[in-house]
């Protein structure tokens, strides 16, 4: 039955180095250190070829939500692929879990978002959305309207145009990008900057340079902003509380449309069905992926608003775009099995009255220790500081590479966290027990430990 071969760990790693291209890596230097093969998951933890145990603390890359090893999904895929593997939403035909899961999504979404565009990934998604917004403006007889305003250091996906809207210079300085039509402006990061603002001044003024950016290149130009309610792969940057309602005073005065890029935040990880729930604002598209699926099959859509669909509906047409797998039974049928358990085990709320405190209030005491600058944590999504210098905040020199060295100490300790130059993000599975998160602060707080002795050794 099995499809795959049982080999040992060497072996993978062999076939892996000749014959396997990774995303976002350095093949060199992956191949001095040999690639960590994966191979079980279960509950919060995670196994690995040569069997070590590691606490899952990123939820794979944010999107195992309800934690690995949940039988209802696996057997919603087999069921589904038994009667209809494949077919297509092309050609006026629809097939039911597609059809299911749009009702589903329009149930726990904002009331204006009724309508549901699927694709295979949150990059295609904001690809979608990049189209559609420019369509939209085009069918108002405004088709001037094209620049999309996004955000330095956002992430937004890594096809042409989602890598346009990611505001990573890493990503731009390759391969000509961003395309045209696509701008940035300041993130609300204060704890990145020279913090010489209250953290509400500061988030109206990075708001404001929303506003600066409009007035710059003429109203009639632009056509929406995207964000992400809380910047994940940059940092897990929570922006002050006066900068969303800013943005959406900023978007409602000029009429641009507003984008919230829910593809980590959507389905629970902030303690609400969506960021724009938990920031009370109001987007015309909410590009979703990762977490509608709990990652178990690929899956990604927007979600869009009446304000936009009546109009792509009343006067479009045709709209040419969509793909092979927009609408893909098998994972809208495990997309459904997902959203029945959030819904059913209630794991939105545990997030948010819960699991999310508990953790949260653990955090809070990280930020005591000797190298930690700053913590900060909303619902199970979270970041920590690392700092040279507790009361200036200074950071230490980039080359030391003190993310990474915590990042190895902490993994070598059977815990999988991200670093962001030297910030630690976390955004654990929703099921995450109470001991589980004793157990994550406890080796979080060994490796910080450790990191210090490191670095002064
Ligand atoms: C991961 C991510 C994307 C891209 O999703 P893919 O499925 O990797 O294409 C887009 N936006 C945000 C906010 C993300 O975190």
């Amino acid at each position: 039955m099995a499809a795959i071969e049982k080999r040992s760990g060497a072996d993978w790693q062999k076939l892996d180095k000749d014959h396997h291209l990774h995303p976002f890596t350095d093949h060199k230097e992956l191949h001095q250190k040999k690639s960590r093969i994966i191979t079980r998951g279960e509950g919060v933890y995670i196994y690995d070829a040569d069997g070590n145990k590691i606490l899952d603390g990123m939820s794979g890359l944010w999107c195992v939500n309800i934690g690995y090893g949940r039988d209802e999904l696996v057997d919603a895929a087999a069921a589904q692929m038994r009667v209809l593997p494949y077919y297509n939403s092309f050609f006026q035909c629809a097939n039911p879990p597609s059809i299911e899961l749009a009702r589903m999504l329009q149930e726990v979404s904002q009331p204006q978002l009724n309508r549901v565009f699927f694709a295979g990934s949150g990059s295609e998604s904001n690809d979608t959305i990049v189209r559609m917004v420019r369509r939209y403006w085009d069918l108002m007889d405004q088709p001037e309207r094209h620049t999309i305003i996004s955000r330095k250091n956002a992430y937004h996906g890594s096809t042409v145009a989602a890598a346009s809207l990611s505001g990573m210079k890493a990503m731009h300085r390759q391969s000509g990008l961003p395309i045209p039509g696509i701008v940035h402006v300041d993130q609300p990061y204060w704890f990145g900057s020279d913090r010489s603002l209250s953290p509400d001044e500061f988030g109206i003024v990075a708001a404001g340079s929303i506003e600066d950016k409009i007035n710059e290149l003429g109203v009639n130009k632009i056509a929406a902003f995207i964000g992400e309610p809380v910047q994940g792969a940059g940092g897990v940057i929570m922006p002050p509380d006066s900068y969303w309602p800013e943005v959406q005073r900023i978007c409602d005065e000029y009429g641009i449309l507003l984008i919230s890029d829910e593809v980590i935040t959507g389905f629970g990880r902030l303690g609400t069905w969506s960021g724009a729930d938990y920031y009370d604002i109001s987007p015309d598209f909410t590009p979703f992926a990762k977490g509608v699926t709990s990652g178990y099959l690929p899956l990604g859509g927007v979600m869009i608003s009446d304000r936009v669909a009546d109009v792509l509906i009343d006067k479009g047409g045709e709209f040419f775009h969509g793909y092979t797998y927009s609408g893909h039974p098998a994972a809208c049928a495990v997309a459904i099995a997902n959203l029945k358990i959030l819904q059913d085990e209630q794991l939105v709320e545990r997030v948010k009255d819960d699991i999310g405190p508990y953790l949260q209030a653990g955090w809070k005491k990280l930020a005591e220790h000797p190298i930690v600058g700053e913590t900060r944590m909303i619902g199970l999504m979270g970041a920590i500081e690392i700092v040279k210098n507790k009361k200036s905040l200074q950071r230490y020199e980039e080359k030391q590479g003190v993310g990474t060295i915590c990042r190895d100490h902490l993994i070598n300790n059977g815990l999988v966290l991200r670093t962001v130059g030297d910030t630690i993000v976390a955004a654990p599975p929703f099921n995450l027990s109470h001991d589980e998160a004793d157990e994550m602060l406890e080796k979080i707080w060994r490796c910080l430990d450790l990191t210090q002795a490191t670095i002064s050794a």
